[in-house]
């Protein structure tokens, strides 16, 4: 069962340098700022009254969208300090936080330990260093090296967050990056492919021709070719793509890139059809079937604009009549009847 998490957004808090990409005000629809602890607190007990909510499930309080190891050491604290009631009385396991790979300073990590933070995602984005150069990061590949590193040590859980189509990246550096990805052993890692942002330095690079964003297509096929090879080692991808916020949404605000409001759902889709396809591949060559499949996957089979079935046709040679939701066809299978 996934983790339960209540995001608390720092909108651009702490970041030393601005990274081409970012707008987190948008991406989050908040305004700048660190909320105060009575925020935090109202943000906590809406969650708990939410139907999501279930003592079944691993809950965590998270703060994202800034640099949290860089708040002012005192605003950092009081914002730890309003959940801690929470994890006292057992509503919450933990906390986790966001922050860069180049803000980890031991004292803070200590602190941050000392009021049960268990999770540390690094937004290392690419561990090309041109990339990160290009994308005015303001760390290097080795910070996120010596950084993953020093978490383990202090033993928080790690996740890493990498950003597909970065400026100067190419296909043989995203996968140098994923591998070396794959050698730190992260506990889990996301993947928000890049896009081009309304008021961002990229913005002003895509339109001077500076930068080519990711088609949707190519941009699907590389998560998906990234989730297979970190989870056939075990890493577990939790997030794929941007999260749809109502900022984001609105028009004329994703200048370019490959932005979805299901982006994730698609990439899983196109891993799914890849899945069955090879499993019944040679089986049913030129023969017209049906298609049983879990009632919960039939979002998957259908894919992006129902491009689905017509992948699954190609790719195992047969033609389908017609997909029967069936509850007795395991998720992540199908039953394929000849007609
Ligand atoms: S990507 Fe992270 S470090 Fe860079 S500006 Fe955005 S929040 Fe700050």
């Amino acid at each position: 069962m996934k983790n339960f998490i209540v995001p608390i957004f720092i909108p651009n808090v702490g970041c030393p340098t601005r990274c081409v990409f970012c707008e987190q005000p948008k991406i989050t629809s908040r305004s700048p700022g660190i909320p105060g602890a009575e925020e935090v607190f109202g943000i906590i007990q809406q969650a708990i009254r939410s139907k999501k909510y279930r003592r079944s499930r691993y809950r965590e309080v998270a703060f994202y969208g800034g640099t949290f190891t860089r708040l002012p050491q005192a605003r950092m604290v009081e914002l730890l300090r309003a959940v801690k009631p929470f994890i006292q009385k057992g509503y919450f396991h933990s906390i986790r936080v966001s922050t860069r790979p180049d803000s980890l300073e031991p004292e803070r990590l200590e602190i941050m330990k000392s009021y049960s933070v268990n999770t540390v995602e690094l937004g290392a984005q690419s561990l090309d260093n041109r990339v990160l150069e290009a994308s005015n990061r303001g760390h290097s590949a080795e910070d996120t090296i010596e950084g993953v590193a020093k978490l383990r040590e202090m033993g928080f859980s790690v996740g890493i967050q990498l950003m597909p189509g970065l400026p100067e990246e190419t296909s043989e550096s995203f996968w140098h990056t994923v591998e070396r990805t794959i050698l730190l052993a992260p506990d889990f890692v996301r993947l928000y492919p890049t896009v081009v942002i309304r008021g961002t330095r990229l913005e002003q690079m895509y339109r001077a021709g500076q930068y080519v964003a990711l088609g949707l297509e190519d941009a699907m096929e590389l998560c998906a070719r990234a989730v297979e090879r970190f989870e056939e080692e075990g890493i577990p991808v939790i997030r794929i793509g941007l999260m749809s916020s109502p900022k984001l949404l609105e028009k004329g605000q994703v200048v370019a890139g490959p932005w979805h409001p299901c982006f994730g759902h698609l990439v899983r889709s196109h891993l799914f059809i890849k899945k069955i396809a090879q499993k019944i591949c040679g089986q049913f060559e030129g023969k017209q079937v049906q298609v049983n499949v879990n009632p919960r996957d039939m979002g998957m089979l259908r894919g992006y604009k129902t491009g689905g079935l017509e992948d699954l046709e190609k790719a195992a040679g047969v033609k389908i009549l017609s997909v029967v939701p069936d509850a007795s066809v395991p998720c992540s299978d199908i039953r394929v009847h000849s007609k």
